[in-house]
């Protein structure tokens, strides 16, 4: 094991100073945060932020890595998340609503090393994401994408969102999407935009079929979402064949 692996998988606490926030969607929010002293972390990991009350009260909730590693635009002590509002949530109004550029927050990471993408694996890769879940699914897109290049062999993203004005990083994808047929698949499962010619409604097995990577071929698979969607996710996916040794899941809850 080299030294920067044993680095990595030794999460430590760390101020972070937000030093951007950019809203993704309508109730969703990316904050760009400064860590001083950041070791760097691996496309799919994950960090806990801990908010501490005035009278001490503390809560603590995960949340991953949007950035990737390799982001040349950024320095490598520059991280994003993405957070989803949770109306009756306890920290997430507080990122979406209340948290701006000056604030400073506590973060332990990176953590994680089984929901992680890295230039060794040569297998193609399938990334299926549900909501919110789409956030570790753009590092590893974004990581493998700048190692191999643009090719819907290597990597595809499905990408399920209620409706066009729940999609995040909707410029970028759209670019991705347009610079490779079959990259990227948007589901939307409440309503489409007027133009939409795909279909409506939840991921299922004959979805998974028509738009990605095929069982034969291999593919590592990253499924990322509510508890729910990624188990029928998974289960759909062993049902056209995959191997559940290659299906990689991370739950947000819900
Ligand atoms: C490894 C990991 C990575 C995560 N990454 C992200 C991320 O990148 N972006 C992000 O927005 N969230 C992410 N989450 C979820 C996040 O940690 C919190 O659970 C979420 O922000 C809700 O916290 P809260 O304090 O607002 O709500 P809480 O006060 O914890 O919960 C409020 C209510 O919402 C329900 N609930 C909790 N989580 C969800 C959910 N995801 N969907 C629907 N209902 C839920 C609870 O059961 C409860 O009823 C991640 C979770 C894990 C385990």
């Amino acid at each position: 094991m080299n030294t920067t692996t044993e680095k990595m998988s030794q999460p430590s606490w760390y101020i972070a100073d937000v030093i951007g926030v950019r809203d993704e969607t309508s109730t969703a929010r990316t904050l760009i945060l400064q860590v001083p002293n950041w070791p760097g972390h691996r496309a799919g990991q994950h960090i806990d932020l801990r908010l501490t009350a005035e009278d001490g009260y503390q809560a603590t909730r995960s949340y991953s890595l949007a950035s990737a590693p390799t982001e040349a635009d950024r320095g490598s002590s520059i991280i994003e998340i993405s957070v989803e509002l949770l109306d009756d949530g306890e920290v997430s109004p507080y990122l979406v609503r209340v948290t701006d550029v000056g604030d400073r927050l506590e973060i332990l990471g990176p953590i994680g090393g089984y929901f992680v993408w890295g230039a060794g694996q040569e297998e193609p890769i399938q990334l299926i994401a549900g909501g919110s879940g789409i956030a570790p699914l753009r590092a590893i897109l974004h990581e493998r994408l700048a190692a191999d290049g643009v090719s819907a062999d290597s990597v595809r993203l499905l990408y399920s969102a209620r409706a066009r004005h729940q999609v995040y990083y909707e410029d970028e994808l759209g670019d991705l999407a347009d610079s490779e047929p079959g990259l990227i698949s948007l589901q939307f499962t409440r309503s489409a935009p007027k133009d939409w010619t795909g279909t409506v409604g939840r991921v299922d097995a004959d979805l998974l079929a028509r738009v990605s990577i095929p069982a034969a071929l291999e593919p590592t698979v990253y499924i990322c979402g509510p508890t729910k969607f990624v188990e029928v996710v998974a289960s759909a996916l062993v049902g056209l064949g995959h191997d559940q040794a290659r299906i990689r899941t991370e739950r947000f809850g819900g």
